[in-house]
């Protein structure tokens, strides 16, 4: 084992991320269940158990489980028979970005909000051109998008909305579920979410018909045993999978609510610190609190963000810098018109600056202020 691998597996290193996993007993019961029933994967028990769960946690009408957050995303474009140029944000994880780029569609990057993090509306409409089709926003850190405002261009245009929720698990506005915006959304329960079904993810869609057209699109496109009603894939999650995510929703609140601890602690020990920015709740909204971002102004914190990313990695700390570089920077990207840094100011700056303290349901509160510490300087 390596130097660096041997710290980040050693007890004393904090760890940025952390699954959330059931108890060992509560799933060897289900495991014990499932290989009575030898049932193992094709829309079985508890995947009808697991997408009613979810729809009834959520509050959403439809849910359709996936194997992981980057094909529903990829399904998504195939089903609305998205075409052209998508407006989209640099400032996400790669998969976003991919899902159009597997469809054969342009991605146009435009900024960011730097109260959120999201796609700046204001910005969205000097970007649409004859050939532009939908808006894919992302609800970034599980910050709510303006998702009036984007609904509203894209009324205006006759644009598809698709929203990539995967950091916005449980995430409501007023009461209401974000997942309710746009067209459709997607989330993923990959091991590092706040949700998590080892890998997974989800399509939430408004209505009956399209949520049949997607169980058929994720299940090869087959309507029944002899018809094939569209090139569909194969993304069906298996009965274990279900059943680990069933027992990880018995205990996901209890989860955001330790994270919530967390990021109150963070924002207590660290406002104070010259140099550092981060947000505080916004007002109505329900947090899941998967991530805590803070950015670094070198000036007048004194350290470059990389200088106190790798300072925290001397004292056993993992942050991680999330997102960066912007995926507009990537090479199957970077000579796009609307991939230059002049064209996104905003997100190429929170990039350099930003760095995701540790943060998951199992810190303690000695961990938390050992980063407050090392981040503060004292
Ligand atoms: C995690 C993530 C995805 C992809 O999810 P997988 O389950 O890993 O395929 C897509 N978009 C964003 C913003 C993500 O953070």
């Amino acid at each position: 084992m390596n130097e660096l691998l041997q710290k980040m597996m050693s007890r004393e290193s904090i760890k940025v991320t952390s699954p959330l996993m059931p108890r060992l007993e509560d799933f060897t019961e289900l495991l014990r269940d499932i290989w009575q029933r030898r049932w193992i994967t094709n829309n079985g028990e508890y995947h009808r158990l697991l997408e009613q769960a979810l729809a009834d946690y959520l509050k959403v009408p439809y849910v359709s489980l996936f194997t992981n957050g980057t094909l529903p995303l990829i399904t998504a474009l195939q089903a609305l028979h998205i075409t052209g140029e998508v407006i989209t944000t640099p400032y996400s994880f790669v998969a976003t970005t991919h899902a159009l780029w597997w469809n054969g569609i342009k991605p146009v990057f435009v900024d960011v909000d730097p109260a959120n993090g999201c796609l700046d509306p204001t910005k969205i409409e000097a970007a649409i051109t004859p050939k532009t089709t939908a808006i894919m926003p992302v609800h970034v850190y599980g910050n709510p998008c303006d998702t009036k405002a984007i609904q509203e261009i894209a009324d205006r245009h006759g644009l598809r909305v698709i929203y990539d929720a995967a950091h916005a698990f449980g995430v409501t506005v007023g009461g209401e579920s974000i997942l309710k915006a746009g067209d459709m959304s997607t989330l993923s329960f990959h091991a590092t979410k706040v949700f998590s079904t080892v890998e997974g993810g989800a399509m939430i869609m408004h209505d009956e018909t399209t949520k049949r057209h997607i169980d058929q699109l994720k299940n090869f496109g087959f309507a029944g045993e002899t018809e094939v009603v569209a090139p569909g894939i194969n993304s069906k999650m298996d009965e274990l999978r279900a059943a680990f995510g069933l027992l990880n929703l018995q205990q996901v609140d209890a989860a955001i609510a330790s994270r919530r601890c967390v990021a109150e602690a963070y924002r207590e020990g660290l406002k104070e610190t010259k140099g550092l920015t981060f947000w505080n709740d916004l007002s109505g909204v329900r947090h899941n609190y998967g991530y805590f971002p803070i950015f670094v102004n070198a000036a007048k914190y004194g350290m470059t963000r990389d200088e106190l990313y790798f300072h925290l990695r001397e004292q056993g700390i993992y942050g991680r810098r999330y997102f960066y570089p912007l995926i507009s920077t990537f090479s199957p990207y970077r000579d796009l018109e609307s991939a230059r840094p002049e064209n996104l100011p905003v997100a190429t700056r929170m990039a350099d600056e930003v760095i995701c303290l540790p943060m998951h349901h199992e810190l303690s509160e000695g961990d938390v202020q050992k980063v407050i510490d090392v981040v503060c300087r004292t």
